[in-house]
């Protein structure tokens, strides 16, 4: 990578994840180098769980006035890995660039279907979060897989970002970021071409007007097309054995894909579960555990 180059990122999360916070704390951590920098993100209507794209321009030289979407990044961060198999994530990715992936998988069972032209970093950035953190929040975690993989700028140059930003919470959020620069696993590019999902990248999220075409007024009864459940990173498992039929879980969740079976318990649809933990906070008899999705 041309240090002395623009070097433009996208991120990948969700809403929820970070994915915002952690290219803010990546500008932060260039302008404390003394280069140029900007961060911005993009997201559509929808809230906690949705995808979110996040965007930086970092330069080492002069000012950035380009202010576009960055559509062709040098670097690509994926915060979630469920999100792997529903956008393609190397949209655009240079040839001589680096993909920075949050995965339980070790990389030689990620790289039949990432690895490609770019170099390859992995990290299981949830469970290191879930140490440090005691939450699987990933976005300062991934910035020490970031650095580590990509040699952007130094590791100490987050020290203040992350302090200004996080007070109290500073040094855990550290931690984090350390242990994922000393994990990270790298792979430098591979011949082949990388295999794709299949599936085409919407490289910027459609704004609310392409989603609701012309329209102020939405009609109702369309809400059962939009397969929500993709979105999640978790998800409710029941312990029917705790369970009172108080009907909480139904009441308070707020995609309403809680559903009352017929023997009075109550279950997620998952198609729609959006993985918010909604239904386990409320829960008065601790009958609900958010368990992460696998795949
Ligand atoms: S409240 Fe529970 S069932 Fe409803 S979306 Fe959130 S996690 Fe899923
Ligand atoms: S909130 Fe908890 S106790 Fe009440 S119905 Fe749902 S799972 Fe059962």
């Amino acid at each position: 990578m041309q240090k002395d180059s623009m070097i433009e990122i996208r991120w990948h999360g969700r809403g929820g994840q970070g994915a915002v916070t952690s290219a803010e704390l990546t500008a932060l951590a260039a302008i404390h180098e003394g280069k140029f920098a900007q961060a911005f993100p993009s997201f559509g209507p929808e809230r906690r769980g949705a995808p979110v794209l996040a965007f930086n321009r970092i330069n080492q030289t002069g000012h950035i006035r380009v202010r576009a979407a960055v559509n062709e990044p040098d670097i690509v961060i994926v915060l979630d890995p469920g999100l792997l198999y529903i956008t393609d994530v190397t949209s655009g990715l240079k040839r001589e660039g680096t993909l920075v992936i949050n995965t339980p998988k070790a990389i030689n069972d990620i790289k039949p279907e990432f690895g490609g032209p770019w170099r390859l970093a992995v990290v299981n950035a949830t469970a290191i979060a879930r140490e440090a953190l005691g939450v699987p929040i990933v976005n300062t975690t991934m910035l020490g897989a970031l650095v580590r993989a990509t040699d952007i700028f130094a590791l100490e140059s987050l020290t203040e970002p992350v302090k200004e930003r996080f007070g109290a919470r500073a040094g855990s959020n550290l931690d984090a970021c350390r242990k994922a620069y000393e994990e990270v696993i790298i792979a430098e590019p591979v011949a082949a071409a990388a295999k794709r999902t299949g599936i085409t990248q919407t490289e910027v999220l459609p704004g609310w007007k392409e989603i609701l075409p012309g329209c102020p007024v939405i009609e109702p009864g369309n809400a059962s097309q939009y397969r929500t459940g993709d979105w999640r990173s978790q998800h409710p498992v029941y312990d029917y054995s705790k369970c009172n039929k108080c009907g909480l879980c139904y009441i308070f969740c707020p995609e309403g894909c809680v559903e009352p079976k017929d023997d009075g318990y109550f279950t997620a649809n998952l198609y729609y579960c959006k993985g918010c933990g909604i239904c386990s906070a409320e829960c008065p008899k601790d009958a609900i555990t958010m368990v992460e999705e696998t795949q």
